[in-house]
């Protein structure tokens, strides 16, 4: 995929109930998407509509990925789903990291077992990091770098092609009403931290993963968190379930 194209994914978390609604939301958002030529669509379904939902896919620039993956590939591990599982079925991303499965349990630790197997299995992974609250020192820069140092934890150069990196603020999420984007200055130096983190880590000569934001982004506000926030692309949660609210985000993006 060309760095300049902008990576926009769509997560549907625990919806919808139904294989035909996502079937049809699904097909929606790919008539749009599919004529895009400055736009990766990903999508991320729920495991049980992937393998239905990748037969869908035609491979005209919207992909499929999944929202989470289990940290083996082989062994007797009841209710888990192998990154070989994602691999062979037609999904080509995964998330791993999610606020949402941190705070179920998931630490750096065991998202770095996930993220090391996942990009040798040749998935593409997309790492979520963010910090749950702000603070006036500033201490949260300091949360961010070891989120994605811990979780960066022995991933070599090489596999930087297949990684991006969805800086996500816990409070801009909008599972809660009262949570808003994050203004575009912040994000904007956010995303400078966390090239220079990256910068420091795997050197200045190094082709960096694409920095994407996500947390309560609308057709609204994505043409000024796109453009004054510097980011790559967008992760997306309750607006990638709406084929019109999506379509006119992936619209935006494409100019
Ligand atoms: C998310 O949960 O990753 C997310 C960004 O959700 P929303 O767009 O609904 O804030």
């Amino acid at each position: 995929m060309s760095k300049n194209k902008k990576l926009i994914i769509a997560n549907w978390k625990m919806n919808p109930e139904s294989l035909a609604e996502a079937k049809k939301i699904f097909l929606g958002i790919k008539k749009v998407a599919g004529k895009l030529l400055n736009v990766q669509t990903v999508v991320c379904p729920p495991f049980i509509f992937l393998e239905e939902i990748a037969s869908l896919y035609k491979g005209h620039r919207i992909a499929i990925g999944a929202q989470d993956v289990f940290e083996k590939n082989t062994g007797s591990f009841t209710g888990m789903i192998s990154p070989n599982m994602l691999k062979k079925n037609g999904v080509d991303y995964v998330i791993l990291g999610h606020s949402e499965r941190r705070a179920l349990g998931e630490s750096d630790e065991y998202i770095n077992n996930k993220v090391r197997i996942s990009l040798k299995t040749g998935l593409k992974v997309i790492l979520c990091v963010g910090e749950k609250e702000r603070d006036n020192q500033g201490q949260y820069f300091i949360f961010i770098k070891n989120q994605i140092l811990n979780s960066l934890e022995g991933i070599t150069k090489s596999f930087l092609n297949n990684l991006s990196i969805a800086y996500e603020p816990v409070w801009a999420i909008s599972n809660n009403s009262k949570n808003k984007a994050m203004s575009s200055d912040q994000i904007y130096e956010m995303i400078i931290f966390i090239k220079k983190v990256l910068t420091d880590k795997f050197g200045v000569k190094t082709k960096m993963p694409q920095i994407l934001y996500g947390g309560s982004v609308n057709p609204k506000n994505t043409k000024e968190i796109l453009k004054e926030g510097g980011v790559d692309g967008l992760l997306i949660g309750r607006a990638g379930l709406d084929i019109k609210k999506f379509s006119e985000i992936l619209n935006i993006a494409n100019n």
